[in-house]
């Protein structure tokens, strides 16, 4: 089977101070092609899994969105990494559908479609409903920001959860 890590988008891949709306909002932190391409250089599939109720909302449209995304893969590609997947949730916050996190429907699909361990891989986000979704789905967890969510680690970006999850990796 498969290892994979399924990563947040906003907030872990890019500054989510503003809300992105089209491809020149989308700011990229620095060091996050890096820890991609290791992590895939390991064997790791890595995944992109967001909320994007703001589609649901009217604030931009389903094209809009695959701009952005296409934008996201064409820069990150330029550093050699490789996001096999990106799987967005466009449904409005209270739509009561299955897929946005806190629910685990993206990462469950996603773990079906590529025969993925769920248990030998990782959810990485900066928010609690990104844990939640990775503890539903039964992946390790990584929380990106201050320690007070109840997460297998807690650390401050990408570069550095990447380097928890290959130095463990090394020690087996
Ligand atoms: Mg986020
Ligand atoms: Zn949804």
């Amino acid at each position: 089977m498969e290892r994979a890590v399924f990563l947040d988008r906003d907030g872990v891949i890019n500054d989510n101070k503003r809300p992105v709306n089209q491809p020149d909002d989308l700011k990229l932190y620095p060091g996050v092609g890096d820890a991609i391409r290791r992590l895939n250089d390991d064997g790791y599939i890595v995944f992109v899994v967001t909320n994007q109720g703001g589609v649901g909302l009217g604030y931009l449209s389903v094209q809009d969105l695959e701009n952005i995304h296409h934008y996201m893969m064409t820069e990150l590609s330029k550093e050699g990494a490789h996001i096999h997947e990106i799987r967005a949730c466009i449904h409005k916050p209270h739509e009561g559908c299955t897929c946005r996190k806190p629910d685990s429907g993206m990462l469950t699909d996603l773990a079906k479609k590529y025969n993925v361990d769920l248990s030998n891989s990782y959810m990485i986000g900066d928010r609690i409903t990104d844990i939640e979704a990775g503890q539903k789905a039964g992946t390790k967890t990584i929380f990106l920001g201050e320690k007070h969510v109840d997460a297998d680690y807690t650390t401050d970006n990408l570069e550095k959860a990447a380097n928890w999850i290959l130095k463990k990796e090394s020690t087996h």
